[in-house]
């Protein structure tokens, strides 16, 4: 394999959905480029449940009947539950049920560019492995099994080294888009990297079969929704995925502080905090665990830049925020979205510097920063954004950031309204909400890269 003749324009590291999301763009367009994934297709992963804004980068990709073949759970909506007083969601609160239910229904608000009214929840194993190869199919060109140590960019074309059992290798390309996941190749490398000074969250999940989803269905079609179930434990979630009609991925998501440092231990701490629930807790009891409990730490960050001269990041590779409102996989697939219009671009023109890449970059900040935005309130108040998505004036506003729609308001009003809200609740002591104030800081909502 002459695979040093360094005759591709664009090298691409990773074969999550964000790269094989941009080796499917840039393919599609007569682009010749290399993806490299060290891992050997199927592999498990993390992040199963998918918001709509993922529909447009399908229907562009011409794989919407794949997402059909593969038969995923559709994904209608979403329900968040807390546990009846018991759970301190205590309140006497116009507009907000007493058990702090709320749930939504995609269709319930018209979204641009998305004919379904559902998105999906993947097996991710089986989801990652279908984009890879429709990468392929579309002629990109993708070497499995092959990690990617480093990038030179010494000289015009950057070389990215790999090792091919003892040999190591190198390829040139014009340019490199890392969408190495959390692994942030060149986010370490170049030293770009910040870790996020407030979230440190951890979390603990696995798939059960047999778990009886209608628990906490007040209606027949809530079986097949995402659940997010809040822990009396602060800062803390479960999540309630449908993979297939029988089997259901559980995970619970916590502070750094509360995550024990022994592995037995963890899974002890997956069993108290479930506790707290006695209702799910019952529910996986009866249920059967069918794979190993499996672990994720401390995964919040972001980068100083999204791009440079000859290089981008895209997906986790560029940025990390907690997932509690399933954003991860839509965000890497919409980041290759915007970044390949702008590597389209600077092909044309055969300038590959950082400004040409400023509309992806600008474009991103701004959808993650609401992103930020949103988990932020989420956390420093749970309640609050409970009575916004029951509220009916906020609630289309809401919606629309569930649905994933958060690149084209430079600050979303409904936002505001939220960051105000809560900013009265914390100087206001006697406010009945004062008493479940998280423990973040509104520290959490200075600007920051
Ligand atoms: C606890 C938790 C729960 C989550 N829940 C959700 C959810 O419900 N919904 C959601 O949308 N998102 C969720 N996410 C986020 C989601 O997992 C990610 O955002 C998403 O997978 C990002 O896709 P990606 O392509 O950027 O990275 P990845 O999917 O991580 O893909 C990166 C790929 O790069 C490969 N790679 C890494 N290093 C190298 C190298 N050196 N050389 C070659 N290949 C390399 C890896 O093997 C991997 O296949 C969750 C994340 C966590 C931690």
């Amino acid at each position: 394999m002459v695979l040093s003749k360094a005759d591709f324009d664009i090298g691409i590291i990773g074969g999550g959905p964000a790269g094989s999301a941009m080796a499917s763009y840039l393919a599609k367009a007569g682009v010749r480029c290399v993806l490299f994934e060290r891992e050997l297709f199927p592999r498990p992963h993390v992040g199963e449940s998918l918001v709509p804004s993922s529909t447009r980068v399908f229907k562009d990709l011409g794989f919407i009947e794949q997402m059909e073949e593969a038969k995923f759970p559709h994904k209608f909506g979403a329900v968040w539950t807390a546990e009846d007083k018991k759970g301190g969601y205590d309140h006497d609160w116009d507009g907000l049920a007493p058990d702090c239910h709320a749930d939504v229904r995609f269709e319930e608000r018209v979204q641009e560019g998305v004919d379904t009214n559902y998105t999906y929840h993947v097996d991710r194993a089986k989801f990652d492995l279908l984009l890879l190869q429709h990468a392929n199919k579309l002629g990109a060109a993708v070497y499995e099994g092959v990690k990617v140590t480093h990038v030179d960019f010494s000289s015009t074309h950057p070389v990215v080294h790999f090792n091919m059992g003892s040999k190591e290798m190198g390829v040139s390309v014009k340019m490199v888009i890392d969408a190495s996941g959390r692994q942030t190749l060149l986010g370490n490398q170049l030293k770009l990297k910040v870790k996020d000074p407030v979230f440190d969250q951890y979390a603990i999940h696995t798939w059960f079969d047999n778990y009886d989803r209608k628990v906490f269905a007040k209606k027949d079609t809530h079986r097949d929704y995402i659940f997010i179930h809040f822990l009396p434990i602060s800062n803390s979630w479960i999540w309630q995925i449908p993979i297939t009609d029988s089997i259901t991925s559980i995970g619970v998501v916590t502070q750094k502080k509360n995550f024990a440092k022994a592995k037995e231990e963890r899974e002890k701490f997956f069993w108290n905090a479930v506790s707290s629930r006695p209702a799910i807790a019952d529910a996986l009891q009866k249920a059967d665990r069918i794979r190993p409990f499996k672990d994720e730490g401390d995964y919040s960050y972001a980068m100083r830049q999204l791009a440079g001269d000859r290089f981008m990041l895209i997906g986790d590779a560029g940025r990390f925020v907690d997932p509690i409102f399933s954003t991860g996989v839509s965000i890497a697939l919409n980041s290759a979205r915007f970044a390949h219009k702008d590597v389209l671009a600077a092909l044309e023109k055969n300038e590959f510097s950082r400004e040409n890449f400023a509309t992806f970059e600008n474009t991103l900040r701004l959808g993650t920063r609401n992103w930020y935005d949103f988990i932020t309130v989420y956390y420093r108040l749970n309640v609050l954004f409970t009575y916004f998505i029951n509220e009916p004036k906020y609630r289309l506003d809401v919606l629309k950031l569930l649905q994933g729609d958060v690149y084209d308001d430079a600050t979303p009003p409904v936002l505001e309204k939220m960051r105000s809200m809560v900013s009265e609740v914390e100087r206001n002591e006697k406010h009945p909400w004062h008493a479940l104030l998280g423990d973040l800081t509104s520290d959490a909502f200075r600007p920051r890269v």
